[in-house]
C-alpha cells in the first residue's frame, strides 16, 4: 500500500481529551477518531488491526469447533424481560425511543438461548459452540480511556450448549485454552483470575486481565507461584493472631478523644493487631457487626458474598447509634442487642486479649476473649489482602495491581435456559434445561492493551501479529532517484507476494517527517531505501521495538530483492519465536 494513497491523519500533539498512552497514541497515529463520548470511528489503519485481531479470534474459535453467527444488534425487549435483565441492566441498556419494544443488545445470552429453544430438542443435538464477532451497545455511565470503555464496541461473544455438567466443563476448558492462545498471539502479557461462585450452584468464571495503571479492576498477583486473584476474593498466608497469656476479665476503661484505632494505639500503647475494629453493615435489612484486626479493611465483596445479599450498605450514623448506643469508634461486640449478628474475620479465630469499643461513647473494653465473652456467629474471611503479604502458595510477597479485563469466561449453568424455557429431552426422555456457558472478548480492548504494553516515548511498537502492516518501507529522496523508486516498488511487490504486508512511504515529504511518522505508527520493521544506501551497497532495517538498526548488504542486481526479503523474513522468525 502506498502511504500517499491511504488516509493516516497523524498528529504531532496529544489531543487534550486523551489521558492514557493507548488513547493518545491511537489518536496520534491516526487509528481512530472520536465521534462522541464513548463512540469511536476506526480509520483505515485502526481497522486493519481490528481485522487482524478478528482473524486470530476466528481461527482459535473455529479450532475449538465454534460456529460463527451474526446476530442483530436490535432485539425485542420481551426476551430480556423474561430473564429479568431489563431491570438488572438498568440504564446500561439502550432503549429505542421511536419503536416500542426494541432495545440495542448489550450482550447476546438471551438471543442465543432463544434460537437454542427453537431448535435444540434432544441431548443428541449437543454440544454446540455458537459465536459471533459483533457490535455491542452499552450506555456506560463514564466512558473514558478511549476504546477501553466505549458505548459501542466490538465483542466476540460465544455461547456453549451442553446436555451435562461434564459437557459444560469441557466446553469451558476449550474456551480457556482458546482465550490463552488468542491473547498470546495478540502479543499480550496477561494473567487469569478466577472466582468460584457458590451461589450459582458450583458455577465458575474466570477473567483474563492485563496489568495496567489505568485498569479499573484491582488484582493480587504473585508471578513466582502464578497465584492471581481479583482483590474481591484474594487471600494471603497471614497467620491468625491466636491467643496470648491473658486470663483477666473484661474491663471497661475511659478513652476520651480516641476515635480511631491509631489514636487508641498511640494513647494507650496497645498492640494494633489486638485492637479489634468493628464495622456495622445492613444487608437485606439485617444488621451485622463485623470484627476485624485494627489495621484491616473490610472487603465488601467478600462480606456480600458470605451473606448472599445484593443489598449491602454501611449503617448510617443515626442507625449505628440506635443499634449500639454509641457512635463509630466506640462500637464493639460486648453487650450488643441480639438483633445484631456478629461476624469476625478468620484472623481473629480463638483470639483473646482484645480491646474493642464498649458501645458507650468514649469507652473501650479490654481483655476480651472471643471464645469466652462474645457470641460470634461465624469466623469468615472478610478482610482485604494488603500489598506484600505472603502468598498462600510459596509465601512470596504479593503485589496489588490495577488491571484491565480483556475477556471473561463464565459457566452460566441453566439460568437463561430456565428463564426462557430452552429445554431438551435427555437419554431417558426427560425434559432438562440446556446447560450453558458464555464467553466474551473485547476486541478494541485487546488493541488498546497491546498498545499499553508495546509503546515508547516515540509511539507504538506493534506486535507483528496485529500490526496494521508488518513493514514500513521508507523511500528517501524518491523524486531525485529513479533507481530508489524502482527498488522500493520491487521490494514492496515481492513482500506482498509472499504475504508480508507493506506500507510504502512514497510521500514527497522530508526524511524527518517520514521517520517520526514511522516511529509513531510503529510498524514492526522499518526498511529505509534511498539513493545513498543503494550506492553504498547497504540498506538499513530498523526493528521498531528495540530500535536496533541492521545493515543489509546488497548488490545492485537481481539478488537485491531476495536479499532484503530474506533478511526481513529471518527477523520475523526470530521475533515470533
Ligand atoms: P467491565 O467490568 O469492564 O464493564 P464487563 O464485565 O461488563 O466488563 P463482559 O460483559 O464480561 O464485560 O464483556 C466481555 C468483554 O467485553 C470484557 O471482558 C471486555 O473485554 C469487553 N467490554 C465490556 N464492556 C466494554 C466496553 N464498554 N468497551 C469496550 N469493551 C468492553
Ligand atoms: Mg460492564
Amino acid at each position: 500500500m502506498l502511504q500517499s494513497k491511504i488516509f493516516i491523519p497523524t498528529l504531532k500533539e496529544a489531543p487534550s481529551e486523551a489521558q492514557i498512552p493507548s488513547h493518545i497514541l491511537m489518536l496520534r497515529a491516526g487509528l481512530i477518531r472520536q465521534l462522541g463520548a464513548g463512540i469511536f470511528s476506526q480509520l483505515p489503519l485502526g481497522y486493519r488491526s481490528l481485522k487482524k485481531v478478528q482473524h486470530i479470534i476466528r481461527q482459535e474459535m473455529d479450532a475449538i469447533g465454534g460456529q460463527e453467527f451474526h446476530l442483530p444488534a436490535l432485539s425485542p425487549i420481551d426476551i430480556w424481560e423474561q430473564t429479568g435483565r431489563v431491570e438488572a441492566m438498568g440504564d446500561v441498556m439502550f432503549h429505542i425511543k421511536n419503536r416500542d419494544g426494541l432495545v440495542l443488545a448489550p450482550t447476546h445470552e438471551e438471543i442465543m438461548t432463544y434460537h437454542a429453544r427453537q431448535h435444540i430438542k434432544s441431548y443428541r443435538d449437543m454440544p454446540q459452540i455458537w459465536y459471533q464477532i459483533q457490535t455491542k451497545f452499552r450506555n456506560e455511565p463514564r466512558p473514558k480511556s478511549g476504546v477501553l470503555r466505549g458505548r459501542q464496541f466490538t465483542m466476540k461473544d460465544a455461547y456453549s450448549l451442553d446436555n451435562s455438567k461434564e459437557g459444560l466443563d469441557k466446553s469451558y476448558d476449550l474456551h480457556a485454552i482458546a482465550y490463552r492462545n488468542i491473547y498470546q498471539r495478540c502479543g499480550l502479557k496477561f494473567f487469569v483470575v478466577g472466582a468460584s461462585s457458590g451461589a450459582m450452584g458450583g458455577s465458575a468464571s474466570q477473567e483474563f486481565m492485563v496489568e495496567s495503571p489505568y485498569g479499573e479492576d484491582t488484582c493480587v498477583i504473585d508471578e513466582l507461584s502464578g497465584y492471581s486473584a481479583n482483590i474481591e476474593v484474594a487471600v494471603s498466608a497471614v497467620h491468625p493472631i491466636g491467643r496470648i497469656d491473658n486470663t483477666d476479665s473484661i474491663e471497661e476503661f475511659a478513652t476520651p478523644g480516641a476515635k480511631t484505632i491509631d489514636e487508641l494505639v498511640t494513647a494507650f500503647g496497645l498492640d494494633i493487631n489486638r485492637c479489634a475494629k468493628s464495622v456495622v453493615y445492613i444487608a437485606d435489612s439485617k444488621a451485622y457487626l463485623i470484627l476485624m484486626r485494627g489495621n484491616d479493611q473490610l472487603n465488601e465483596a467478600k462480606f456480600q458474598n458470605y451473606v448472599k445479599s445484593t443489598q449491602c450498605r454501611p449503617a448510617e450514623t443515626e442507625e449505628l447509634f440506635e443499634l449500639t448506643g454509641a457512635h463509630a469508634g466506640s462500637i464493639g461486640p460486648i453487650g450488643l442487642s441480639s438483633e445484631i449478628t456478629i461476624l469476625a474475620d478468620s484472623l481473629l479465630e480463638h483470639a483473646n486479649g482484645l480491646v474493642s469499643g464498649a458501645n458507650k461513647d468514649g469507652f473501650h473494653i479490654k481483655n476480651i476473649d472471643l471464645e469466652r465473652d462474645c457470641t460470634i456467629s461465624a469466623f469468615v474471611d472478610v478482610r482485604t489482602v494488603l500489598e506484600g503479604e505472603p502468598c498462600i502458595s510459596g509465601g512470596n510477597p504479593l503485589r496489588i495491581v490495577n488491571a484491565i479485563e480483556v475477556g471473561h469466561i463464565f459457566k452460566l449453568g441453566t439460568k437463561y435456559s430456565e428463564a426462557l424455557n430452552a429445554v431438551f429431552l435427555d437419554e431417558h426422555g426427560k425434559e432438562q434445561p440446556i446447560i450453558m456457558g458464555s464467553y466474551g472478548i473485547g476486541l478494541e480492548r485487546i488493541i488498546a492493551c497491546a498498545i499499553e504494553q508495546h509503546h515508547d516515548e516515540k509511539g507504538i511498537a506493534w506486535p507483528i501479529s496485529i500490526a496494521p502492516y508488518t513493514v514500513h518501507l521508507i523511500g528517501l529522496g524518491l523524486h531525485k532517484s529513479q533507481e530508489a523508486v524502482k527498488v522500493c516498488n520491487e521490494i514492496h511487490d515481492a513482500l506482498e507476494k509472499i504475504g508480508i504486508d507493506v506500507l510504502f512511504d512514497d510521500r514527497d515529504v522530508s526524511p524527518g517527517i517520514k521517520f517520526n511518522d514511522a516511529d509513531l505508527i510503529g510498524l514492526p520493521f522499518q526498511l529505509i531505501v534511498g539513493e545513498k544506501g543503494l550506492q553504498q551497497g547497504q540498506l538499513e532495517l530498523k526493528i521498531r521495538k528495540t530500535h536496533e538498526r541492521l545493515s543489509i548488504a546488497i548488490s545492485l542486481d537481481d539478488t537485491l530483492v531476495l536479499t532484503v526479503v530474506n533478511a526481513i523474513q529471518s527477523h520475523m522468525n526470530i521475533m515470533v519465536q
